[in-house]
Formats: structure tokens, sequence, C-alpha cells
């Protein structure tokens, strides 16, 4: 089965901050793929807008370079290079001052969809809101896009949504987490929603736990600075982990439409009980003989933040009650992978003898390396000697019946950006979803800064701390191995 590309209308997206990482490594490489399959129109134009006078054509000579660089492309892609680089503009812009901004206004084409990307630090997301609208730039119907962090608390997070809404309505923002746009995301709500097998077991009933799980091997990289003043649990629990468990908790909507999706989620997310001190665990990455530990790659050798946190979560509610969700984050560990487990209980009665009965079922989907689905199932192991069983995982990745198409498959920002295009909300993060999020994150972080609490060292290539293990161990159960 070929995916279709279905072509979005003629649009003018600005980036502020056309020049910077996430634009060259991410934003260009993901917009060039959308050209290759077919889904940019001819008619659109990418206006890079930042700091620095490199004209059109230093511009356009930066993004080849980006795009050859970091966007993998392939040789046949590469024959609609020189057409898509056709189609960028740049204007040396100063978000803080006048200039630029009358440039921009005359290139932008007001009949056709505009949006705009506020690739840039967030402490600039007002400067660009007040003058799209001082110069007349934005439209009632103007889209903008904005990046993660949405704040560092609950108080910078409504601080940010009031300075967007001074000038956007709710129905204008689109607030990136780029883990909405993976194709398992929103198979986990296919899978839940498109059939009635799973459904009815989709509670406290049948379900054991639930274990959310996104290790990382690298470190802090380049972004020491920047990291040390945020911690795992701003850059990856607040937003990332939460939006998966919502995804996984929350209730059927009335229709697949972005408020009924996201309301559901903000119930869930209200519905999260606080945490105890003790259901929660704070890691550092260590030193080995042969790589640096958190502090040296931090550039902070007394730094107190935690680069790996694990937390057991219980949601107030009927279908919930008793079910905890384990969620761990980590860097430095020992693989790299994003994975949702669904653990099922145990059987009430086995009439087999002792032994495959023990295992329980595992639906688990698989955000990364490799996007799929395993249902782990009990079968009679095959051949003679009577009834024996083997539990196998039930490989749910559908590459066989779709085939693989993973060059046609776009990635998350591709997804993400031509959602936008379309006016499409469902995977964007809404504003008081994200203040809920940071209303359940505060207290935790405040917590440790009360205490000045220590994070527990892990060794680089481990699965985490002791004490992780230990958090899940008490209640009889076992982290899936990170693999
Ligand atoms: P960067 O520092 O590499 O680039 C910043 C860009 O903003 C540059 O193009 C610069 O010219 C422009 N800029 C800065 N101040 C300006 C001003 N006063 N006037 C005009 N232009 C100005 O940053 P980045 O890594 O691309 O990150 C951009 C945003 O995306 C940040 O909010 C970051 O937190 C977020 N983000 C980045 C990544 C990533 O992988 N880089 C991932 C997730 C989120």
């Amino acid at each position: 089965m070929v995916s279709r590309v279905i072509p979005v209308e003629p649009f003018d997206l600005v980036i502020f901050g056309g020049t910077g990482d996430l634009a060259r490594r991410k934003i260009l490489p993901g917009l060039f793929r959308r050209f290759c399959a077919g889904q940019m129109p001819a008619g659109a134009r990418i206006i890079g807008a930042a700091r620095g006078d490199i004209g059109q054509q230093g511009y356009q000579d930066m993004i080849r370079g980006a795009i050859n660089e970091f966007g993998a492309p392939s040789a046949e892609s590469l024959v609609h290079l020189d057409a898509f680089i056709a189609q960028l503009h740049y204007v040396a812009i100063d978000i803080c001052g006048d200039g630029g901004w009358g440039e921009l206004a005359k290139l932008i084409r007001k009949d056709l969809v505009n949006a705009y990307y506020f690739s840039v630090a967030p402490s600039l997301f007002g400067d660009i809101a007040a003058r799209l609208n001082s110069w007349d730039i934005a439209t009632p119907e103007a889209r903008i896009v904005v990046e993660k962090p949405f704040g560092r608390d609950l108080q910078s997070a409504k601080a940010l949504n009031k300075v967007l809404s001074q000038q956007f309505d709710e129905s204008q923002i689109y607030r990136i987490d780029h883990y909405l746009g993976k194709e398992t995301v929103q198979n986990l709500m296919a899978v839940r929603f498109g059939n009635l097998l799973f459904e009815p077991l989709w509670n406290a009933q049948y379900i054991d736990h639930i274990q959310i799980t996104v290790a990382e091997t690298v470190g802090v990289g380049g972004r020491g600075a920047y990291y040390d003043t945020s911690g795992a649990m701003r850059d990856m629990v607040q937003n990332h982990l939460m939006q998966l468990l919502c995804l996984i908790a929350m209730e059927p909507p009335s229709h697949f439409d972005p408020d009924a999706v996201r309301d559901e989620k903000l119930k869930v997310i209200r519905s999260l009980a606080p945490v105890a001190a003790h259901h929660v665990v704070r890691g550092q990455y260590d030193a080995t003989a042969t790589t640096a530990s958190y502090r040296t790659d931090a550039e902070n050798p007394r730094s107190f933040t935690e680069s790996y946190v694990a937390i057991k979560a219980h949601i107030e509610n009927w279908r919930w009650a008793g079910v905890p969700f384990y969620l761990r984050t980590g860097k430095k560990l020992k693989a790299r992978t994003s994975e949702i487990a669904i653990v099922f209980k145990k059987l009430p009665h086995s009439i087999f003898e002792k032994s495959a009965d023990e295992k329980q079922n595992v639906l688990a989907i698989q955000l990364q390396p490799n996007e799929g689905m395993t249902l782990d199932v009990t079968i009679k192991e095959p051949g003679p000697g009577g009834m024996r069983l083997v539990h196998v995982p039930l490989d749910m990745t559908f590459a066989d019946a779709l085939g693989d198409h993973s060059e046609d498959t776009p990635d998350a920002y591709e997804r993400l950006i031509m959602d936008v295009i379309r006016g499409d909300q469902t995977l964007f993060m809404r504003g008081d979803e994200v203040e809920a999020a940071w209303k359940w994150t505060d207290p935790i972080i405040e917590a440790w800064e009360a205490r000045n609490d220590v994070p527990k060292l892990y060794d680089v290539g481990s699965a985490g701390p002791e004490d992780a293990m230990a958090l899940i161990h008490r209640d009889g159960r076992r982290w899936r191995e990170v693999k």
C-alpha cells in the first residue's frame, strides 16, 4: 500500500530564527522532504528571518549545505534541490527593533495561508507576536508555531500564554511537541479507538501497570549550559512523557477533532495525583574510565541537575484506579529507545501446568529507533511433546501489510508543519494543557529544590540508578529491558 500524499494549499511560511540550529537540522530538511514527496506546492514560499545580513543567496547556500549535511537526501531527491532552494527567501530582521519588519510586511502574500514559526528563544516570543501585529503582517487566520520549552514552571508558562494571547487567538497557536508527530503515537490512537478489541480491556480491571520509557544514549552534548538550568524533568517529563501518558490514559473523545482530543488529554493531566517523594528518583550520570560525567559535560562541577528521572504516577479516576504508571527518561543510558508498554494482568486461573502461565500479555509500542508495535501472547510451542506453552511477540508493525515506505513516511517535524498549514491543531498542545502539566510537575521540582536533593549517580551505559530499580521492584514488578 503506497502512502497517499495530499498536497497542501500554497503558503508563506516565515521561520524566525531561520538560520538557527533547529531550522537547519530539522525544519528545512523536513520541508525539503515534503517538497520531494509532492506535498509542498510550487507556489509555496519559505522565508527565513534571522539576525545577520547574509542575503538571499547566502541563505539559499546555507540551507543547501544544511540539507546535504542533516537531511541525508537520496540521489533521486537531490534532483529537486534547486527547485526547492528557489522557493527560499531571506529577510534580515531585528526581532526586538524595527529592522526588517517593513521588508517582511511587503513580502507576505496575505491571500495565502500564512504561518510564522518562532524558532527562537522563548524570551523573544512576545516581541515577535507584538510586531507581527503592529506591522499589520499577521492576518486573523495566520498561524504561529512555538517550540519547547514552553516555560520553565507554571508561572512562566502562564506569562508566555498571556503574551501570545494578547496578539493571537488560541486557534492560531500551535505549540509543538514533536513526540505527538510520530507515526506510532498516532497509531496508538488508531489502535485504541479504531478497533473493538483493545478498548474493553483498557482499564484497571485488565491492566496491571504501564511503563513509559524514553532512554537516550547521548549526553547533554553542546546544550550543557541550557540543560543544566532545565534537567530531565523539565526537558522531557513535563512535555513528551506526559503527552504520551495522556494518549494512553484518555477517554475516547467524541470525535477525532482538535478540541475533543485535547479536552480528554487535559482531564487526564488534571486527574494525576500529586507524587509522593518516595515515588520519584532523580539520577545523574557519573564518569567511567572512558567517559565524562554529567558535571564535566555540563561544565558545572557542582551541578545537582538530573539527567535521569523515574516516577511512579497514579491517575485518580475510575478507569485507572490503582494502576501505576511508571515513567522514566534519562541520558547516557544503555540504549536509545522510546517505548510505551501496557502490561496486562496475570491470568486469574490457568488450566495449564505452571511455567508459561506466569507471563503477562504486553502491548509494546516502540517510538524509536524503529517505530512499531508488538503484542506478547502465549501460544503452544509447535511440535509434539504435549502442551508446552511459549510466550512470543506478535509483530504488529504492519510492515508486511503496508510495505516499507520509510522513505515516504514523514518524520514528526514534517508532519506537524504540514498540519499547521492545513490548520489542524489535533497534535499540538493547547495552552491549558501545558499549564496543567506544569501544575503537576512544579511541586516535584520545588520539593527537590527545597531540600537540595542530590541526584543518585548512575554509570554511563547502564539502565539508570539503582534506586530506580528499587522503585518498581518494591511493587513486585520490573522495568522492561532498555535495549
Ligand atoms: P539557535 O541559537 O541555533 O538559533 C537562534 C536563531 O534565532 C538564529 O537564527 C538567530 O539569528 C535568531 N535570533 C536570535 N535573536 C534574534 C534577534 N534578536 N533578532 C532576530 N533573530 C534572532 O537556536 P535553536 O537551537 O535553533 O533553537 C531555537 C528554539 O527552538 C529555542 O527556543 C530552542 O529551545 C528550541 N528548540 C531547539 C531544538 C534544537 O534541536 N536545536 C530542539 C527543541 C527546541
